[in-house]
């Protein structure tokens, strides 16, 4: 039997990195190490860092340096603690962290988290070991698949991998560098661990994937499923109430999937579905392989599908050779929609991706000024959004207690959080909400009938 020792892991970035953090952390159970909310009592550190900010790998060094002090204090007093990097920054700069960074004793690119405890074991006998290869191997067929016991505690949703990887080169990301080629994983081990989720008392399950919709993983008939057709799958799990899936690319919305949500009750009435630019000479320059009319088409296909969508999206402002015609294209194109939120950012080059070789990048100025006139453009179709919402009655699926005593919180069909004045034994449930009042952020309601479901775990 091994010891214990206390590992630590701080996550950067999207939910695929928070995803994977928590089964790096399942798979160092078996050697002895047990979760600790703090960095200070750690034996093994790990980061797992997110490549799409800008200077991520700076702000990775910086917190390395944090990270040596505390190494060095606990050797002042005789213990030996051990820090790895892990995720897309690992993957990109590989044995140059170590170099840059001494006190790194493990490196582990995305896609061999797996192998951490034997890089562990070859750091303490060695010095360090670094992985950031692409595998032949299947990195989920060798991590520790959550058990009832690991998942219990960890809230009643949860973020299930179901694809990795992306092949569409937009010249702006590092994705398909960092990831690699799309992979997706099979129908009945993604069944199998929803399964486990569910009787672990999870309700809502979000599949993700850097290009989710691309899914085409095996089937149990041996043929590639799509992402529709495996949300059917998985609605059909006793216990899961709410689907969702992100992160999507317009080109793959498939007939099946638009017609899922139409056809699937658990799927929820939300989509985030990235477009980055509403100009057809910015979206080449991008190489999106799609235009601004492919968008549109599928927005309006989807809603005649089903009218009821909360719709949100990700923009880039100033990506070089952008007009202020081809922003005002973006804008119109926002006008023209009408989302319930968008994540928007000034571009920023990426080391190795072709956005960082062209030559007329736009003003840090002009970028920061175009991005203030969208953000307050979406912003006020928020506010429209959310004001729409008061007066209805719609199920809140009830995550944890509130700031104040007396108060729960829970996500709308929308993914907007409500705040409800009700007893915490709800948490769990899913209950009938009149929404009352909005702000800029959250919904606040009251319970408008006892709720349908017993809660989680009753
Ligand atoms: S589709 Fe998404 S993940 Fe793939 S390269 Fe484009 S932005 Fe990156």
């Amino acid at each position: 039997m091994k010891g214990t020792r206390k590992l630590f892991v701080k996550s950067f970035g999207c939910q695929m990195n928070v995803y994977d953090s928590q089964r790096m952390t399942d798979t160092l159970a078996p050697e002895g190490y047990v979760e600790t909310a703090t960095a200070e009592d750690a034996d093994l550190i790990i980061l797992n860092t997110c490549h799409i900010r800008e200077k991520a790998a700076e702000k990775v060094y910086s917190e390395l340096g944090r990270m040596r002090r505390l190494k060095e204090e606990a050797a002042a007093n005789d213990r030996r603690v051990l820090i790895a990097v892990a995720g897309c920054v690992a993957q990109a700069e590989g044995e140059e962290i170590v170099r840059r960074a001494p006190t790194v004793d493990v490196v582990v690119g995305s896609q061999n988290y797996h192998h951490l405890p034997g890089l562990i074991a070859r750091a303490e006998r060695d010095g360090h070991a670094v992985d950031t290869e692409f595998p032949v191997d299947d990195k989920f067929d060798h991590l520790a698949a959550p058990s009832r016991a690991m998942t219990r505690g960890r809230g009643v949703t949860a973020f299930v991998t179901v694809q990795e990887g992306c092949d569409k080169f937009c010249t702006f990301c590092v994705v398909p560098f960092t990831r690699g080629a799309e992979t997706s994983r099979a129908v009945d081990k993604i069944s199998a661990e929803v399964e486990r989720l569910a009787d672990a008392g999870v309700r809502e399950v979000t599949l993700i994937g850097q290009n989710v919709n691309a899914y085409h993983g095996a089937g149990p008939d041996g043929r590639p499923w799509s992402l529709g057709r495996l949300l059917e799958r998985i609605a059909r799990i006793r216990g899961i109430e709410r689907l969702r899936y992100t992160t999507s690319h317009p080109l793959d919305m498939a007939h099946d999937l638009i017609a899922a949500h139409r056809d699937l009750p658990a799927l929820m009435p939300q989509l985030h579905l990235p477009v980055q630019s509403g100009s057809d000479r910015i979206l080449a320059a991008m190489n999106r392989r799609h235009t601004r009319a492919d968008y549109l088409d599928v927005i309006s296909r989807l809603l005649e599908s089903q009218p009821d969508m909360a719709l949100t999206s990700d923009f880039i402002v100033g990506f070089p050779g952008e007009t202020e015609d081809d922003f005002a294209a973006t804008l119109r194109l926002v006008g023209e929609i009408g989302f319930s939120g968008a994540f928007s950012f000034k571009y920023s080059p990426r080391p190795g991706t072709r956005g960082a070789e062209m030559t007329d990048q736009v003003d840090e100025a002009v970028k920061s000024e175009r991005l203030h006139r969208l953000q307050r453009a979406i912003d006020r179709q928020q506010a429209a959004f959310n004001r729409r919402c008061v007066g209805r009655t719609f199920d809140v699926l009830f995550e944890r207690p509130g700031r104040h005593p007396g108060q729960i919180v829970g996500r709308s069909p929308y993914l907007q959080p409500v705040q409800v004045e009700a007893p915490s034994s709800l948490i769990g449930a899913i209950a009938s909400v009149t929404i009352t009042e909005v702000s800029s952020n959250s919904l606040f309601g009251a319970l408008a009938r006892q709720p349908a479901l017993a809660a989680a775990g009753a």
